[in-house]
């Protein structure tokens, strides 16, 4: 592999339940992904999908192991610089789409901007163009609360690409969906990585996780890898080794 832009190494996390003791949900999670890459997680509802996407969004912390974010040592980093490389490096995109109603599509995208020292006119051509890589460029002064489930996933998309991130995080971003609108959204998800986006999608749909390039499993906060053998569950199977276009075509599946 490239150098890899996530690296976790033994990445464990618990949460204390008061009067029932400690919850393992990650355990000694290793996982590394390539610049350029479109990778999957899949697992059922409580196996700590959304645990291990806050981990790798900087938006919580592991409790042991290590995190290397674009060759970075997170684990060192202090509240500011956190907030930091969390603002230049990743954009997110969730389940629910977290817009803001009455507002227009344009707006909504170039919320993040008011952030960064951005001047006006320059942050509403940005939202622009990122509305027009998610193919929204007849939507830019609707409402989004006139637009559709999809559409609104895709003004959340192209508010997650306005910084331009060196990774897109999504978790569930198809699960309050049609199934025809979220086949769209993964196409467009295809579509960023194909121009060079790196992805890290987390779905409990195997289905829609094969228009990844790669999937890993995620199972009682063992992922694939690293967990104990057991023949009987399909959950661990590695398709590591499948190109982006076997695996699209489902010749690896
Ligand atoms: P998933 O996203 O795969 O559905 P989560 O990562 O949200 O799973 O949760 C994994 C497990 O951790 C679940 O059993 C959940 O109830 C528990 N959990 C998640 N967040 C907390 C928390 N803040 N405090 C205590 N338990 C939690
Ligand atoms: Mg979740």
């Amino acid at each position: 592999m490239k150098m890899p832009i996530i690296k976790l190494t033994k990445v464990s996390k618990s949460y204390q339940r008061p009067g029932e003791g400690e919850l393992k949900v990650l355990k000694d999670i290793d996982l590394e992904v390539a610049k350029g890459e479109f990778v999957a997680i899949v697992g059922p509802s409580g196996s700590g999908k959304s645990t291990l996407m806050n981990i790798l969004g900087l938006l919580d912390r592991a409790d042991s192991g290590e995190y290397e974010l674009a060759g970075k040592n997170v684990s060192q980093m202090n509240t500011s610089e956190l907030a930091r490389t969390r603002n230049s490096t990743i954009g997110f995109v969730f389940q629910q789409f977290h817009l803001l109603p009455r507002t227009t599509a344009a707006e909504n995208v170039e919320l993040p901007l008011i952030y960064s020292d951005h001047k006006q006119g320059d942050s509403r051509k940005k939202s622009i163009d990122a509305l027009c890589r998610v193919g929204l460029e007849d939507r830019l002064s609707h409402y989004t609360n006139e637009l559709s489930g999809g559409q609104q996933q895709r003004v959340a998309i192209a508010r997650a690409l306005i910084n331009s991130p060196d990774i897109i995080l999504a978790d569930e971003p198809t699960g309050n969906l049609d199934q025809v609108a979220g086949r769209q959204i993964m196409e467009l998800f295809q579509e960023l990585n194909d121009t060079g986006s790196t992805i890290l999608l987390i779905t409990h749909d195997r289905q829609l996780a094969q228009m990844a390039s790669r999937t890993v499993y995620i199972s009682d906060g063992w992922l694939a890898a690293n967990a104990p053998p057991d023949p009987d569950n399909i959950d661990f199977v590695q398709r590591g080794d499948a190109t982006p276009a076997e695996t699209r075509q489902g010749v690896s599946a």
